[in-house]
């Protein structure tokens, strides 16, 4: 499947909303505040978002939340309603656009709309055409069992369990090494 520069933007910024996502073992929320998601606009390049305030940031923890069940959910007809309340709640105005010298592209989101919206049309677009593609089983919990990041596994085969994390890519080449090594010896 095609994965255009804006949906590779689109995809690592809904992977990096969800895992900011407090956990059962105590980790923090990491979008504490009107700041932390201040950070988290600039980090992705959100455009024409205007001025932050607390409604974002509860509004953009609403879609956390959404998109953390669409990356949960294994069945593509679930997943597909899913995403359609997502976007639909959203609103969508689709338009070509070449900004900054990318190749034409679609942006899904309306004129002013809110980042929390912005996030829900575009992000939501992106993952959209994964279960178009017949791939949304892409779209992945890490299987670290003290992790279980959400990732998308862009590999050829589908294969990859663990997320990006130095932890998780390390723990697999141990695995790996040790697999390896059992197989030698046995
Ligand atoms: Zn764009
Ligand atoms: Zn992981």
């Amino acid at each position: 499947m095609l994965i255009t520069h804006d949906t590779r933007c689109a995809l690592d910024a809904v992977v990096d909303l969800v895992n900011t996502a407090p956990d059962d073992d105590g980790t923090p929320d990491r979008l504490p505040d009107v700041a932390a998601l201040g950070d988290f606009v600039r980090k992705h390049e959100i455009s024409d978002v205007g001025v932050l305030s607390e409604f974002d940031l509860s509004a953009v923890r609403k879609v956390r939340g959404r998109f953390a069940a669409i990356f949960a959910e294994p069945d593509a007809r679930r997943t597909a309603g899913l995403i359609n309340e997502l976007v639909a709640a959203a609103g969508t105005t689709p338009r070509l656009t070449d900004h900054d010298g990318y190749d034409w592209h679609v942006h899904y989101f309306a004129p002013g709309a809110s980042v929390a919206d912005h996030l829900a049309a575009d992000c939501g677009m992106a993952l959209a055409f994964f279960v178009v593609a017949g791939e949304q089983e892409r779209l992945r919990r890490c299987e670290a069992p003290d992790c279980r990041h959400a990732f998308v596994d862009l590999s050829r085969n589908r294969s990859r369990r663990y997320c990006d994390s130095r932890t998780c890519g390390n723990r697999l080449h141990v695995a790996a090494y040790r697999a390896r090594r059992k197989e030698a010896a046995g």
